[in-house]
């Protein structure tokens, strides 16, 4: 079984948002660099591979370094511009006609189709790209992308935790969702505020003393 120490947060509510995600720990706040490794699994946790095709991809870097290497700056040029966009998106502001060079160029190389393909009792669309270059990789991010910024009035958000970097789309009915997630900062704000509020009390009850 793959064995890898890398944080990959899906929380976006798309996958375009997942990857400008990417790789990011709410914590660093830092934009990480991309490496082909990271690439890979992230193209595995979202089922754009397999876990077979990912393993084959891993060894790109031996038997195909030039094209590997192609490709994660195309991946990174990608997700740059998309954070770029989401943070128009969630600022509401206008989206700059070059930060979509990306998505176009990505768009113009990868021509398929969609297919019906049944998961469980499920039915969903999958892409079924035409080309035989590495390319198609990114066009699933890519269309992903053209569909939120084509929708005009999705709810693009950041996190409320300022320590956090990570984008997410608010589908909740009040549309006041503040945090990427409970688990990785709605818990621990609360555990802070709840510090806070203790140690006012004590200190209150400290000074009446
Ligand atoms: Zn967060």
């Amino acid at each position: 079984m793959p064995n890898s120490d890398l944080d990959i947060v899906l929380i976006g509510g798309r996958l375009a948002i997942d990857f400008a995600n990417f790789p990011s720990l709410p914590a660093s706040g830092q934009s990480n660099s991309l490496t082909w490794e990271a690439l890979t699994r992230f193209l595995q946790a979202t089922h754009i591979v397999s876990a077979e095709r990912a393993e084959r991809l891993l060894d790109l870097t031996d038997s195909d370094p030039r094209s590997a290497y192609d490709l994660l700056n195309r991946a990174e040029r990608l997700r740059d511009s998309l954070r770029s966009i989401l943070t128009a998106l969630a600022e509401k502001e206008r989206v700059v006609g070059e930060w979509v060079v990306p998505i176009n160029k990505v768009l113009q190389v990868t021509e398929g189709h969609d297919e019906l393909v049944e998961t469980g009792r499920v039915w969903r669309m999958e892409y079924v790209a035409r080309e035989e270059g590495l390319d198609w990789l990114l066009a699933a991010i890519a269309r992903s992308a053209a569909e939120l910024i084509t929708e005009g009035d999705a709810e693009v958000r950041f996190c409320a935790n300022p320590a956090c970097s990570l984008f997410f789309l608010d589908n909740s009915r009040t549309h006041r969702r503040r945090w990427c997630s409970m688990a990785l900062c709605g818990n621990r704000h609360k555990v802070a505020a709840f510090a806070r509020r203790h140690s006012l009390k004590r200190r209150a009850a400290g000074a009446g003393a």
